[in-house]
């Protein structure tokens, strides 16, 4: 098994939106039992579905960490990016805090916030100050806030296109550009398992189309380097990233991704 080889400290699963997927709750059981950690992504609004409501107490069976997407802490903020869906990811937020969630000894509930078009992330610590105080009055609690910028990569850089605000964007995440925060990038640490088997350096280049151009390009070529003998984990650890123009989105400002 691959993940003997590479030693994993966590699984974080993501889409899409994961908790659509029958096999979940099943590979959840399985990680959990070989003491893999586990994160899960969500859009939140997918867990309101009467066959997906089992999976909150599920997780925290499990001491599945969640990284919900939140995209403001008002009914208008979020109707921008996601329709008229605040009140139904405040409820599931809610049930998650019932659940222990985003208290000091429960499991862990991050929110991840996308800043929108135009605006760059700001600090994190100032952005969940706002999320806690509008957020603690409705009963739901989270232990991080994270804001991740919205990388121009696969849909999100074709609707960009088709609006004429590709360059524009590119421009400008290039102009605040921090070669301070790429220590921190999450390619340096994490490597991205597609569906199909294949590599890629991290979801966005995945999205982008963009596999792994250094070290093994998929499991059964890193079986196969294992079984010769070949230190994989420290092949996938040393490979070259596959950097492309949206990768500005990574490196700006504070540092996203
Ligand atoms: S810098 Fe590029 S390769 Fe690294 S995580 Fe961001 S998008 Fe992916």
């Amino acid at each position: 098994m691959l993940a003997d080889y590479l030693k994993p400290s966590l699984l974080d699963i993501t889409g899409g939106e994961p908790t659509l997927w029958e096999h979940l709750p099943e590979l959840i059981e399985k990680a959990y039992a070989t003491g893999l950690h586990v994160r899960v992504r969500t859009n939140l609004v997918a867990l309101v579905h009467p066959d997906r409501s089992h999976l909150p107490a599920l997780f925290a069976r499990h001491r599945v960490e969640i990284l919900a997407s939140l995209p403001g802490v008002t009914p208008c903020k979020v109707a921008e990016q996601r329709g008229a869906s605040f009140d139904a990811s405040v409820g599931v937020l809610r049930s998650l805090a019932n659940l222990g969630y985003g208290s000091e000894s429960g499991p862990t509930l991050e929110l991840a916030y996308n800043p929108p078009l135009g605006e760059l992330p700001r600090p994190e610590p100032e952005l969940a100050e706002e999320f806690r105080a509008a957020l603690t009055p409705l009963g739901v609690h989270f232990n991080q806030l994270r804001v991740i910028a919205n990388v121009p990569a696969g849909r999100y850089a074709e609707r960009l296109k088709a609006s004429g605000e590709y360059q524009a964007e590119l421009g400008r995440l290039a102009e605040a550009f921090n070669p301070a925060v790429l220590g921190e990038l999450s390619c340096r640490y994490g490597i991205e398992l597609a569906w199909d088997g294949s590599f890629a350096d991290c979801d966005f280049n995945l999205g982008a189309g963009l596999r792994v151009i250094d070290g093994p390009r998929t499991i059964a070529e890193a079986l196969a380097l294992a079984d010769a003998g070949t230190d994989v984990r420290a092949a996938i650890a040393s490979r070259r990233i596959a950097f492309g123009p949206h990768c500005f989105a990574c490196a700006t400002g504070v540092g996203s991704g």
